[in-house]
């Protein structure tokens, strides 16, 4: 049994990745901006002593510490940054907009790398010392053959870069790192026109993450196994 941190936990993929953990008979520490807005984690938690659910909006510093010093030392195995943010859909080159693109950056970039830097104590704790990093195909700059998406497209980019110096970095130490392809997923951010349900790209992203080899730290991986070029 490992303990999970999961982000961005209040839909989508993220409340899916703390169903199937769960359901693996793992311990998860769901986090997302508003838990006492969110029924189904409630009703998961009302089920399931192996859930914590805690409050982190990614984009605060101070949500952040909260975070951590709730964990009080507690190690972790598993770190899952999910959480993440597409920007305005209308941004295209013409009228991107500076605050626009500081708060992408600041929440699909900055903040989970921040937070792992801070979860690094608890992960040392671990046993398992994976990290996953939600990242995009649409961070990858071999694939983009349609231009646009100039604010999520740059901070997935960025995204990876971090997730492959952290790979090496943490490598003396054992650790596993991992950027993440969800597929084209149903959910929010997805839309209606997406390919694969979110049971079906979390159970792959699950499987990628848990036969993951010490080889594959510091690469990039669609949910289904498939390498991803940069
Ligand atoms: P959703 O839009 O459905 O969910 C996004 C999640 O991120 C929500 O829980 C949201 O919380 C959370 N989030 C956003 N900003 C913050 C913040 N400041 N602090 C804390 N949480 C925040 O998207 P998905 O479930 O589809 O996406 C999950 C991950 O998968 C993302 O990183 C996304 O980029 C990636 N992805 C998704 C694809 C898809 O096809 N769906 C394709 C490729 C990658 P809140 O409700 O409070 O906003």
């Amino acid at each position: 049994m490992a303990k999970y941190l999961i982000t961005g936990t209040n839909r989508g993929i993220g409340l899916e990745l703390v169903k199937q953990v769960l359901g693996q008979g793992h311990d998860v520490v769901a986090t997302c901006r508003k838990p006492e807005n969110v029924p189904e984690l409630r009703d998961l938690q009302r089920a399931n002593a192996a859930l914590r659910v805690l409050p982190l909006d990614l984009a605060s510093a101070e949500s952040r510490q909260v975070l951590v010093d709730a964990l009080n030392g507690d190690a972790v195995d598993v770190l899952i940054n999910n959480a993440g943010m597409y920007g305005p859909r209308d941004a295209n080159i013409g009228s991107l907009r500076e605050s626009d693109w500081a708060e992408v950056m600041l929440v699909d970039v900055i903040a989970p790398v921040l937070l792992t830097q801070a979860l690094l104590p608890n992960l040392r704790k671990g046993t398992e010392r994976r990290l996953a990093f939600i990242s995009s195909k649409m961070g990858s700059i071999s694939d983009n053959g349609s231009g646009g998406s100039y604010l999520y497209r740059t901070a997935k980019s960025a995204l990876n870069q971090a997730a492959k110096s952290l790979a090496i970095d943490l490598q003396p130490e054992q650790f596993i790192v991992l950027s993440l392809h969800p597929g084209w997923v149903l959910t929010d951010m997805g839309g209606p026109n997406a390919l694969i349900d979110t049971n079906t790209s979390v159970a792959g992203m699950l499987k990628v993450i848990d036969s993951a080899r010490p080889v594959d730290s510091g690469f990039f991986f669609a949910y289904d196994g498939a390498a991803i070029s940069w």
